[in-house]
């Protein structure tokens, strides 16, 4: 866990603004685990760190819960934090809130996508148990032969590691190339790997639903909050 620097610790705890902090800390007026700090440097973990201002001890605000529906464009990365210093899904929603990505989409792959700082929630909704329906569909590079849809659905082996995944549901769209999917797993690429071991590419792959929800009007890089019967709907 990375922590966060003191002087935005201490605007977020709502005791003075990132500038004023600033000057509370060069005044020797912030200790943190009983030791003044020195640098604006430093960072604090919330509730692992003792910071504490004039005598009080200081705590973050109850966070408020948010729940975002975000429609990922390509070339974007899910994490929350790239080493090579990408653009991550965090850097086109922002909100106050320290929120993360529920599961992942691929870098190359688009559509919906929620993030939110609601842990019990996301676990949940991530755990392997889950039968949360992910919908998706993958465009390929060649015709889809109808008489495959049964291997693709029937609970398949991946070829490359051998590991088996569960039955699915599928519809071949009319022109042939583009195929729905809909999985309640999610393994590493699961979609694409399974059309690779069928022997066909997937060009574009896009997240079209996911636990109910639909992308909606929403284009590639915009994102909504949730309303309330949405929220109450996936818990
Ligand atoms: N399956 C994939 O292959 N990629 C994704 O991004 C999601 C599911």
């Amino acid at each position: 866990e990375e922590g966060i620097r003191i002087n935005k610790y201490l605007a977020l705890c709502g005791i003075a603004s990132r500038r004023e902090s600033d000057r509370l800390v060069e005044a020797g007026e912030v200790m943190i685990n009983g030791r003044i700090a020195r640098t604006q440097g430093v960072k604090v973990h919330p509730g692992k760190d003792e910071v504490v201002v004039k005598g009080r001890i200081l705590a973050l605000p109850e966070e408020k819960k948010v729940y975002i529906l975000l429609n990922k464009p390509r070339n974007i990365i899910t994490t929350n934090r790239d080493e090579k210093d990408r653009e991550t899904v965090l850097d086109i929603v922002s909100v106050p809130q320290r929120i993360f990505p529920v599961g992942r989409l691929d870098r190359k792959s688009t559509g919906l996508l929620l993030l939110t700082n609601d842990g019990d929630l996301a676990h949940r909704l991530m755990h392997p148990s889950s039968l949360v329906e992910k919908e998706y569909l993958a465009q390929l590079e060649k015709p889809f032969l109808e008489k495959e849809l049964k291997n693709l659905t029937g609970g398949m082996r991946l070829k490359d590691t051998g590991e088996k995944v569960s039955s699915c549901k599928a519809k071949l769209l009319s022109d042939g190339m583009q195929v729905l999917v809909t999985i309640h797993e999610g393994k590493n690429h699961q979609v694409r790997r399974m059309f690779w071991s069928l022997g066909y590419d997937v060009k574009k792959l896009d997240r079209v639903s996911y636990a109910g929800l639909k992308v909606g009007r929403l284009r590639r890089g915009e994102w909504r909050f949730l309303n309330k019967k949405e929220v109450k709907e996936l818990y």
